[in-house]
């Protein structure tokens, strides 16, 4: 059974409409997922009542995700993970800061002679700082939200700043929400996939390149939704039509924001 209720897309303005309004407390609230238009990049968000757990904070000076957080009635940022270092994975953090307090930022392992080009000038502005993480570790957000970190293992490194991308699974009481991998390749895909789990929806790895969101990940994750961020006319060529294949071929339904729309999904509260 689905913990789905509803889905729409919705027009920017209008976020709050079909699956109604979000309570102002967390106590037994639905959990919805949303999805906004972020340009080349990624970022999208968890929202319980008024907090938002972020996966990833957009590129720079785009503000679709802190616009998207506000209109849906958040205010406070409750985590934010940040899958890898790239600019599109973490530029849009400077917006997210101005318009909510945020109270931790967890992140991958990071090559420490690249600290002061990435996101480290950001923890001196969140309430309880920055921390990293590793496979095998967890968090518990709202008495039964649970995000487990699936890769990378401690103490890894990669040549490439995707290969080493977190993958993050949010469960409640056992039930796979929501799977996020940032642009990890295909490589790290099959080497984690057996330990996926079913989910209700997966974030296309790599806004959905060629080399990404391989069949053997999709299959172990068996999404309902799949849902992609890419820029529109972006030079990438992304999503590919072999990964928005791929994701066809495992029985998806693929949701991907424009300028004119963001995706919400919305997870009943008693499942
Ligand atoms: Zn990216």
């Amino acid at each position: 059974m689905s913990v789905v209720k509803c889905f729409l897309l919705s027009w920017i303005g209008l976020a709050l409409g079909g699956c109604g309004l979000p309570p102002s407390s967390t106590d037994q609230s639905p959990i919805f997922l949303l999805a906004p238009y972020v340009g080349q990049g990624n970022g999208l968000a968890l929202v319980n009542g008024t907090q938002a757990i972020v996966f990833d904070a957009g590129p720079p000076e785009q503000g679709g995700l802190s616009e998207a957080l506000r209109q849906a009635g958040v205010d406070t940022i409750a985590a934010i993970y940040l899958t890898h270092p790239d600019l599109d994975h973490w530029g849009g953090l400077d917006s997210l800061l101005q318009h909510f307090p945020v109270r931790t930022l967890v992140h991958g392992p990071v090559d420490p002679s690249r600290e002061a080009s990435t996101f480290h000038w950001a923890c001196r502005q969140i309430l309880s700082g920055c921390s990293t993480t590793w496979n095998g570790q967890s968090a518990v957000y709202w008495d039964d939200l649970r995000v487990d970190v699936l890769w990378p293992d401690s103490g890894q490194t990669f040549p490439d700043d995707n290969q080493g991308s977190l993958v993050l699974r949010t469960s409640r009481r056992g039930h796979g929400l929501l799977l996020v991998s940032g642009d990890l390749d295909t490589l790290g895909e099959q080497i984690v996939a057996p330990s996926l789990g079913s989910v209700e929806v997966v974030e296309l790895g790599h806004h959905g390149s060629r080399s990404s969101g391989s069949l053997a990940f999709l299959g172990h994750a068996s999404p309902r939704w799949v849902i992609v961020q890419a820029g529109v006319d972006n030079s990438y060529g992304h999503p590919t039509a072999e990964a928005l294949g791929r994701a066809r071929a495992v029985g998806a339904q693929i949701l991907q924001p424009t300028p004119t729309k963001n995706v919400r999904l919305e997870f009943q509260p008693d499942e």
